[in-house]
């Protein structure tokens, strides 16, 4: 089933010159990109992004650290996007991410771990209308 994604390509992943390889992985996977910007996200909006997060230790250097940079906020689509992002982007702790995934190539910690991927089609609407409005 053709479905959507919301992708975000973390501040350590832009810092390392890592856009280009990253979409590239994304279209080679058969995830085409049909929204994209790159953003400075304020504290605030890191903080309803994660929201889900908020009662965890590491909300608070979690959305400190996803304010501290450039971000690539992208809606993906194709078969099985929501699965196949995920596949793509390896374990949450880069340490533990399978080689030939985008975490396992790029991410340098289990909180700078360079990409983000909605994990259910719920979260995947949220996500992508929090982002892009217009596709609500
Ligand atoms: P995922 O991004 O793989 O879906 P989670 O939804 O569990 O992982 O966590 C959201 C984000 O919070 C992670 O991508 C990571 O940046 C950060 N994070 C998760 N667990 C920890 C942790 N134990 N310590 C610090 N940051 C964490
Ligand atoms: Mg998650």
């Amino acid at each position: 089933m053709s479905e959507r994604t919301l992708a975000i390509i973390k501040p350590d992943a832009v810092a390392k010159h890592v856009i280009g390889d990253i979409i590239q992985r994304y279209e080679g996977a058969g995830l085409n990109p049909i929204a994209m910007k790159m953003v400075r996200l304020s504290k605030k909006s890191a903080e309803g992004f994660y929201a889900v997060h908020s009662e965890r230790p590491f909300f608070n250097d979690l959305t400190t650290y996803m304010a501290s940079g450039s971000v690539v906020l992208l809606v993906l689509e194709g078969e099985n996007a929501i699965a196949k992002n995920r596949d793509l982007m390896g374990a949450t702790d880069p340490k533990k991410a399978d080689t030939g995934t985008i975490r396992a190539a790029h991410g340098a910690s289990i909180e700078a771990n360079a990409v983000h991927g909605s994990d259910a089609i719920e979260t995947a609407n949220f996500e992508i209308g929090y982002f892009f409005p217009e596709f609500e």
